[in-house]
């Protein structure tokens, strides 16, 4: 049952240049749990998005004067008001993106705390003075916000993902427009409606709703715009980045994973166990940081094995507003016969259903939690991110072959391991491939670390310090003329 509160959040107009606009034409958004259509939302195009960058071409000099002290005042207005209200936009997350409304409530507290950490950071954007290599002249380095930023999310984590770029931005100085994903746009427009009764200045955060491709391509065409940061898929982050860089755009891409989990001999198999659950079915398997691969050393396989599939029959899936459930349902059919497809290939190759295997009796895009055993790095799912609630459990038997089963794939955003031998854990570390890397934990993601992949998992990091940096320019200012 959902309370009234999320109605307040659920706009059906764009937040553009400071003012809500409606269009003729509507794209309908519909709940993943029931079908049912939640409402409707403007479908705008370049002519909209040019004008959100025009209005915030204009206000980024008065923007970017402001204090770093004032625009952290916003940034922390912006994370109370999330808190705040964090029921009722957990509620419109919820049913909008299917995920348990507990989850939906963990992810606005998470979005809400990078705001909370940019409004920290914001005070802190120091530059520097390099001792001259000359006696009459001084050097200095300033910090000064990149200009327009634009972003294009997905809608995995509706609010979240908006909020680590929108936050970083205004605490650098930069005015952002957010295009979310259609199947989730409602997060996002609340998102305006909290930036509109924060007072942010008009044009400084817009959100436009509409088709991807000519609202993208405004983004990376217009020379207005100084960035692009964008969260999704591989193929349409390296078709986006192509556009951005031939304008000369500064980019930022988290895009597609392929996590390995790999569990060695000597770890603590109950918190492994646990660990993979957390890391494999949170938001049913959707999240680019999911463990893909799950790699168990041949002494510990079949115990672990075991154990796990145990866990995962006890997952109870249902709506994600019912209580105590822990797997809400996919976000569209075509992510289910993935998921199928993954599952048959699989199995058609010699893999073994431990677990689930099968659509949830509850029907729509509702899936059991899938546990497959004996896979083989040339089943698809090896090399294929699922994005979908199946653990496909690998067999190695050395560190060396877990590595390089780990590594053995283009994509290098977060991996996993589990040991208990110290040595092991500083040499795995190292030898991984991969952007993010958690030892004994199964949960990585948080604001103050940075977040970001290598090789095809993108360029560019979101929060921690270094997440400000990819909002800003270095510019080296030379005083000469100091000799009398
Ligand atoms: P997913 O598989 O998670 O939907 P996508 O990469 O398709 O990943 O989508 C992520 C975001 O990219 C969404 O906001 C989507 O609307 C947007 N998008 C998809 N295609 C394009 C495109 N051609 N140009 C710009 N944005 C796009």
């Amino acid at each position: 049952m959902t309370s009234k509160a999320h109605k307040k959040f659920l706009r059906e107009d764009c937040y553009i240049a400071g003012e809500w606009r409606g269009g003729a034409e509507k794209l309908a958004v519909t709940n993943p749990a029931n079908g049912d259509t939640i409402g409707h939302v403007p479908d705008f195009g370049r002519k909209e998005a040019k004008e959100a960058i025009t209005a915030a071409a204009k206000v980024f000099p008065e923007w970017r004067a402001k204090t770093a002290d004032e625009r952290s005042k916003f940034c922390r207005s912006f994370y109370e008001a999330l808190m705040d209200n964090q029921d009722a936009l957990g509620e419109l997350l919820t049913l909008e993106q299917g995920k348990p409304l507990a989850e939906a409530k963990g992810e606005i507290a998470y979005g809400a705390a990078f705001f909370k950490w940019f409004a920290e950071e914001a005070v802190r954007v120091y530059g520097d003075v390099i001792p001259s290599p000359w006696a009459d002249k001084r050097i200095v380095v300033t910090k000064e916000p990149v200009g327009v930023v634009c972003s294009i999310t997905p809608w995995n984590f509706p609010n979240a993902m908006i909020a680590r770029k929108a936050a970083a931005a205004l605490a650098a100085g930069c005015p952002i427009i957010c295009k979310p994903a259609s199947q989730t746009p409602y997060s996002a427009l609340a998102m305006g409606v909290i930036a509109d009764e924060i007072g942010l200045p008009k044009g400084v955060f817009s959100v436009i709703t509409g088709e991807a491709a000519p609202i993208g391509d405004e983004f990376c065409e217009n020379p207005a715009v100084a960035k692009i940061t964008f969260t999704g898929s591989t193929g349409v982050g390296k078709m986006l980045a192509a556009k951005a860089m031939s304008n000369m755009k500064r980019v930022s891409m988290e895009l597609g994973g392929n996590a390995p989990l790999i569990i060695f001999d000597d770890a603590d198999l109950d918190r492994a166990v646990e660990g993979a659950i957390a890391c494999k079915f949170r938001n049913a398997g959707q999240t680019c940081v999911c463990a893909n691969r799950i790699l168990v050393q041949s002494g510990v396989y079949d115990a672990f094995a075991e154990k796990f599939a145990k866990r995962v029959k006890e997952l109870k899936v249902g709506d994600g507003l019912e209580s105590g459930v822990e797997q809400g349902p996919l976000i569209e059919e075509k992510a289910v016969e993935k998921v199928e497809q993954h599952i048959s290939d699989a199995v058609s190759k010699g893999a073994k259903v431990a677990a689930g295997g099968d659509r949830h009796k509850l029907g729509g895009t509702f899936f059991e939690p899938t546990v497959l055993t004996g896979v083989t790095p040339e089943m698809v799912i090896a090399k294929d991110e699922t994005f979908g609630p199946v653990a496909p459990l690998f067999k190695f038997d050395s560190e060396e072959e877990a590595i390089q089963m780990a590594n053995d794939t283009e994509f290098g955003l977060a991996s996993y391991f589990y040991t208990n031998d110290l040595g092991r854990a500083w040499r795995v570390m190292e030898a991984l491939q991969y952007g993010m890397v958690a030892v004994n934990e199964g949960i990585l993601s948080t604001p103050v670390a940075p977040f970001g992949g290598v090789k095809d998992s993108g360029v560019g990091r979101e929060g921690s310090k270094y997440g400000l940096e990819d909002y800003i320019n270095v510019k080296y200012g030379l005083f000469g003329g100091l000799g009398k």
